[in-house]
């Protein structure tokens, strides 16, 4: 009980940090027109829940019906055992356009392993992607739970970003020097449906919430999802009107991280890009 109070208080202190470190940088997608959400899962499977890889991976498979009918491409935050547990469900989700990210090696709350423990993870990870000849880019901490040793992990095995729970209104630079890693905040989740039983019409209605207020104050907000919590009764239909309404905001675009990080970190050669067609 009291460490998991000195644990509220250590994550308050440190998010009240990292919004400082973001507002002392510069907004770099201010050119960009309007709001960018990037909608992201983390797809875990019996590693946060015995006996789930099953639904995991149905529910994944009509997440991305879902996705294509409302044109819209994320990033999934893949725990890598289940990625190697079920290669054929990693390759539909990367044939949809969609980025993988990791979300750990096997689920550990990786602030509560050692340094050493940490290191040794984050690499497990991307080795284990590699080995599904993905080049994972990103990295989301199991229950955002991070610290600076984490910080420090992925930025030595080559991460380029990290997005945890947070309220800091653009991208930033977490770390800088001759490795850069970049910070995206995740606003809102839907643990809401498990923590306090929203009905899906109230859960949906608190994701359009979210992207209203990013309207103006923000330039980009992120809003995560687990396959397993959305695999409950009436939550995927939620999901899908939701999506509709988003691809229905003129003022929005939907992107998963690693194109926005294209557009953030190097804009010159991302709109070279798009002229060329
Ligand atoms: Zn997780």
């Amino acid at each position: 009980m009291f460490a998991s109070s000195l644990e509220r208080v250590r994550r308050r202190v440190q998010r009240l940090r990292y919004e400082q470190r973001c507002a002392r940088q510069p907004n770099l997608l201010t050119r960009h027109p309007g709001t960018i959400v990037t909608t992201l899962y983390d797809v875990e499977g019996d590693w946060a829940r015995p006996g789930m890889n099953r639904t995991e991976a149905d529910t994944v498979a009509r997440i991305l019906e879902i996705e294509q009918r409302c044109s819209i491409r994320s990033t999934y935050n893949v725990v890598a055992g289940f990625a190697a547990w079920a290669p054929d469900v990693v390759e539909a989700i990367r044939g949809a356009g969609n980025e993988i990210a990791s979300h750990s090696y096997d689920h550990s709350i990786l602030t509560r392993l050692r340094r050493a423990e940490i290191a040794e993870n984050v690499r497990k990870a991307k080795r284990a992607f590699a080995r599904l000849g993905i080049d994972v880019a990103g990295h989301r901490s199991p229950q955002s739970a991070w610290d600076e040793r984490v910080l420090d992990a992925l930025v030595d095995e080559g991460y380029a970003w990290s997005a945890e729970d947070g309220a800091e209104p653009y991208p930033y630079r977490i770390r800088t020097g001759r490795k850069e890693l970049w910070r995206f905040a995740v606003a809102i989740d839907d643990w809401a449906y498990e923590a306090e039983r929203l009905t899906p019409a109230a859960m949906v209605e608190r994701w359009q919430r979210t992207v209203r207020a990013a309207r103006g104050r923000a330039k980009h907000v992120a809003i995560g999802f687990h396959a397993w919590v959305e695999a409950g009764r009436g939550r995927l239909a939620a999901l899908e009107d939701f999506f509709h309404w988003l691809a229905a905001q003129k003022d929005v675009t939907v992107l998963p991280f690693g194109d926005v990080l294209e557009r953030t970190a190097h804009p010159a050669a991302s709109a070279m890009k798009a002229a060329d067609g």
